[in-house]
């Protein structure tokens, strides 16, 4: 049995001074019910909450830390960089080795521009998309997450295309009345929406691989048909890699299928655990960003010394080596995860790109927004507390990609798998 009074008593102190006690919506618990641990430390594939509770960590902070967590090589060019200063507010040679390691592995990027979050990232990039082309319209899809900016908060309504109304409280019609909303891996009506769209269309921004509605893979022509009809009228196609950049190769899931967009979003991995955003794309389109063009966008530590230092460290260690360990260990974790599941005749859809995954209790395909959403949430989240108290600590929330890092062992992973053929027991 856990004792978690320390993480309770924090939490109801926090729940006074923070909305719903946390600083981001997911990390309350809100969809898996219970309350949140306080965390306290991490060091390798392990975080310990504030009661001394250990746990084999598959959140990474939520995809950032690839080597898992506290790597000694990573803190020491940190701790190095800290008795330099900490910003300059000024260019740096760190920046341009930064520009040039990303767009030296992202097939997409001739040059880029640093922020401080994916959010920043993703919105740059659309101002810059419709700076260069000149027109208005933007198209993403139903449960794909690019960051929580007012005209990026739009999801699904029905029928093949809905458009947009507003998700959250606080934006406006007319803040997204610009954002149209099409469904993933829907060939024909994305293609019908775009061509309909026409001359109006700034950009089509997608996850290539989308992992905020859990883990869902494209169906083979999706992605090929949003790079063929985004060409044909001119548009920019965006590749949000903010997850998926450095974490399933160097170059991104784009790498991985060889389709290349005109713009690219980075952020998680290449900030090594500090606020990083990055975009970039084709040169034209980057030359329209101020102070070489007219498409503003600026930032008061974008670029500092200490985030580009964790990053650089902490991307310039991923090698071949390191991309066939994190998918070795991700074929473990899935094949002692789907023998459990058989054995216990439970009927899930389990979904894995390298060192990414998502367990949905499901008895149909997940596809999509509107199939993910059909997932068993009771289910996941009687699963998720029974790995919760047998120390393994899996994103709390059904609509969420777990990630492995290159500190979790062979060990660790069939430690994982003994405690979900227990915790299915409970399901
Ligand atoms: C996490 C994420 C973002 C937002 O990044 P923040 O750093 O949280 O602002 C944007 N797009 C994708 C695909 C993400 O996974």
């Amino acid at each position: 049995m856990q004792i978690t009074a320390r993480s309770q008593h924090l939490f109801h102190q926090a729940r006074e001074l923070m909305p719903g006690g946390v600083n981001s919506p997911v990390r309350a618990f809100g969809s898996v019910g219970g309350e949140p641990r306080f965390m306290a430390r991490g060091e390798g594939a392990y975080l310990w909450d504030e009661d001394g509770n250990r746990y084999l960590d598959y959140v990474g902070s939520w995809g950032p830390l690839i080597h898992g967590h506290a790597p000694a090589f990573v803190l020491d060019a940190v701790r190095a960089q800290l008795d330099r200063g900490t910003s300059y507010g000024a260019p740096t040679a760190l920046e341009v080795e930064m520009a040039q390691t990303i767009c030296e592995a992202v097939p997409s990027l001739e040059m880029v521009r640093m922020v401080n979050s994916g959010t920043e990232a993703v919105m740059g990039a659309l101002r810059a998309a419709r700076g260069y082309t000149g027109r208005r319209k933007v198209v993403k899809f139903a449960g794909c997450y690019h960051g929580h900016s007012d005209a990026l908060l739009v999801q699904a309504g029905s029928g093949a295309m809905t458009l947009g109304v507003p998700d959250s409280a606080g934006v406006t019609e007319h803040q997204t009345a610009d954002t149209v909303v099409a469904h993933y891996n829907d060939i024909d009506g994305t293609r019908a929406a775009l061509r309909a769209i026409g001359q109006d269309l700034a950009c089509v921004v997608v996850e290539p691989l989308p992992a905020n509605m859990g883990l869902v893979l494209p169906r083979p022509g999706f992605l090929e048909m949003l790079r063929e009809e985004t060409a044909q009228l001119g548009a920019v196609l965006l590749f949000d890699e903010v997850m998926t950049g450095f974490r399933l190769a160097r170059g991104g899931y784009q790498e991985l299928i060889g389709i290349t967009p005109d713009a690219t979003t980075l952020g998680k991995v290449i900030g090594g655990g500090f606020p990083v955003g990055a975009y970039g794309g084709k040169r034209e389109m980057m030359k329209c960003v101020a102070p070489s063009g007219p498409v503003y966008q600026a930032g008061t530590l974008s670029g500092n010394p200490i985030a580009m230092t964790a990053g650089l460290t902490t991307i310039k260690a991923l090698d071949d080596a390191a991309y066939t360990q994190l998918e070795a260990r991700g074929a473990q974790l899935e094949q002692g995860l789907r023998a459990a599941l058989e054995a216990r005749g439970i009927a899930t859809q389990l979904h894995r790109v390298g060192s990414m995954w998502t367990l949905f209790f499901s008895t149909q395909p997940v596809t999509d927004y509107a199939t993910a959403k059909q997932s068993d949430t009771a289910a996941f989240a009687t699963f998720f507390h029974a790995m919760l108290k047998r120390g393994v600590y899996l994103p709390p929330s059904q609509f969420e990609a777990a990630f492995i890092s290159l500190a979790h062992s062979e060990a660790n992973i069939e430690k994982t798998i003994e405690a979900a053929r227990e915790a299915l027991k409970e399901v």
